[in-house]
């Protein structure tokens, strides 16, 4: 899978292609693999790099939302207790199981949490992850040894489910191209365009690697593009009203240290009432999330001061060792595309269900919903856009239809289990040059072989595609990804065959963007 090849498959394409699909989120990039799956023709055109928006910011959970519980919606809850099960079929080795435990500091909790689980547990039905059962003071020492001791009653002990969100999409890129879909990063759609009846039939793009102009038709154009979704709305209708309450979640990663084991900690209730966690990812530990109501989407949000102190003073209530500034390894954010309802100002309440809509020139809009969700919300887009494009009608075939990388014993590739079936192939580019198998920084435990094939087959073209993206290095410690961005431009460079203005561009973008995910001193 490479960008040449892909936009030779676009220019080469006769005719009109069944679905355009705007954005390669994981709402995108899914419907493209269900589209293409059941035999439509499709072509995906993503303005930046696959999953820049919210899909590789996302929290890492593939869970039902125990939240959700607490708010009613049982049927939110098992639409994605059974996709986070399908997502562990179809996705083994990128998706596993987690132990999360609810500590207990008074004491009605660990009943009161314990029959609300047991209930979650209970709605999983057939996808089941493991049983929650309630833990004394002792049990929950051992399962999170420096959890905050003091007036510690017990806990709760439960399911669920954990990814690397961007690898996954990557995968899910694989999936579509190999079921037939055209995808291109770096392609952004600047207009849509109308046929004689006023209908919406194709979309205007720049490539913005080149800066040339891509003209193309469909039965139907699809907007899946999150956050952003309005703006394209009004491309088709200048009027439109907004549909997106956008709304900001930060996190922030620390070293191992302040949660050694591989339970994480689920905070049914901080001050704000929302739920928090501390998961152990990749090494690390991953804490968050907030949920700031915001004006205006930006592709690269950042955390703002009062998020950060927020995580930072909530975590500091549940752990032993007190998280300071200073231990923020990365901090992150990404943007909920909240559906609105109504006027109100507190996005925490508003639905996660994703909404489809239609407007009056035929443009649908998908958004909304979860990541868990995406396949489910990927086969009700198609059903409902071959309808409106009078297409014939095509079973969906995603509910047993492995992801690209399928494996089911990942675990035996260790650090390159998350590749999968291709780790192999990863294996004999180290086989051939030693030196690609040498740690690009010490501190993480990535490789020069995965930069190849990362540049190779997996479509990234920039150093921030490699270090945010297809491995997690910006994500994990910014600090370590600036210094590994020399070492992968030069990699890059020499298969992609850039020149030495490419390398220190490149060096140079990526060191200004990564700033951003360094948590400076509060002044
Ligand atoms: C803080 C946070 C934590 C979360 N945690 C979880 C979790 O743990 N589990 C879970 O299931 N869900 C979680 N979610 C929800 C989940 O991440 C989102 O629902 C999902 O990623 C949204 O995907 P999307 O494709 O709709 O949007 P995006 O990923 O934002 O994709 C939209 C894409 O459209 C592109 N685009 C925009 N305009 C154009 C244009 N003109 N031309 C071409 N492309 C364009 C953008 O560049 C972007 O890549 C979380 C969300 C947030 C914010």
């Amino acid at each position: 899978m490479t960008r040449p090849d892909m936009l030779k498959r676009a220019a080469t394409h006769r005719g009109s292609w069944d679905f355009i699909i705007i954005g390669g989120g994981a709402t995108g990039v899914g419907v493209a693999v269900d589209a293409a799956s059941r035999g439509y023709r499709v072509l995906l055109l993503e303005q930046s790099d696959f999953g820049k928006g919210t899909s590789s910011r996302s929290t890492k959970l593939v869970h039902g939302g125990v939240r959700y519980l607490e708010q009613g919606n049982i049927s939110l809850v098992m639409e994605a207790l059974k996709e986070r099960g399908l997502l562990r079929q179809n996705a083994p080795h990128l998706v596993s199981d987690l132990a999360f435990v609810v500590p207990s500091y008074a004491w009605w909790e660990a009943p009161f949490y314990g029959i609300g689980l047991k209930l979650y547990q209970a709605l999983s039905g057939k996808y089941g992850f493991g049983k929650s059962e309630l833990l004394s003071k002792k049990q929950t020492l051992q399962r999170l040894p420096n959890i905050q001791t003091e007036g510690l009653k017990g806990g709760v002990m439960y399911y669920d489910g954990q990814f690397d969100d961007s690898r996954l999409l990557i995968n899910m890129v694989t999936t579509a191209a190999e079921q037939g879909a055209t995808l291109l990063n770096y392609a952004k759609v600047t207009a849509l365009t109308r046929n004689k009846e006023g209908w919406i039939d194709g979309v205007t793009a720049t490539d913005l690697e080149n800066g040339k102009t891509l003209r193309a038709r469909a039965k139907v154009v699809i907007n899946a593009t999150g956050a952003f979704c309005d703006s394209v709305r009004q491309f088709a209708e200048p009027q439109a009203r907004p549909m997106i309450a956008p709304s900001q979640g930060a996190h922030l990663v620390f070293d191992r240290s302040f949660l050694p084991g591989d339970t994480a900690i689920m905070v049914p209730h901080t001050s704000d009432g929302r739920v928090m966690f501390a998961i152990p990812w990749h090494g690390h530990t991953l804490v968050g999330t907030t949920d700031t109501p915001i004006n205006n989407p930006a592709l690269e949000p950042v955390p703002l001061e009062k998020e950060i102190d927020f995580i930072l003073s909530t975590a500091a209530l549940y752990l032993h060792k007190t998280p300071t500034r200073a231990d923020v390894l990365s901090a992150f954010a990404g943007i909920r595309p909240l559906v609105k309802s109504g006027d109100g100002s507190n996005t925490a309440t508003l639905s996660r269900d994703h909404t489809i809509h239609i407007d009056q020139s035929g443009l649908l809009t998908i958004t909304g919903g979860k990541w868990t969700t995406y396949r489910n919300m990927a086969e009700d887009c198609v059903n409902q856009a071959a309808t409106l494009a009078h297409l014939d009608e095509k079973p969906c075939v995603t509910r047993n239809l492995p992801i690209h990388g399928h494996h089911a014993k990942a675990q035996q590739f260790r650090a390159l289990s998350v590749y999968g079936s291709d780790a192999p192939a990863i294996q004999n580019l180290i086989r051939d040059d030693a030196g690609l198998g040498e740690r690009l920084h010490p501190d993480l435990p990535y490789c020069g072989a995965e930069v190849i094939w990362a540049a190779r087959n997996e479509m990234a073209r920039t150093a921030e595609d490699i270090l945010a993206r297809r491995i997690r290095a910006l994500f994990l410690n910014a600090k370590a990804a600036i210094d590994m961005a020399p070492g992968v431009v030069e990699l890059m460079a020499r298969e992609l065959k850039r020149d030495a203005i490419w390398k220190r561009k490149q060096v140079e973008n990526f060191k200004a963007l990564a700033s951003g995910y360094v948590c400076n001193p509060a002044s």
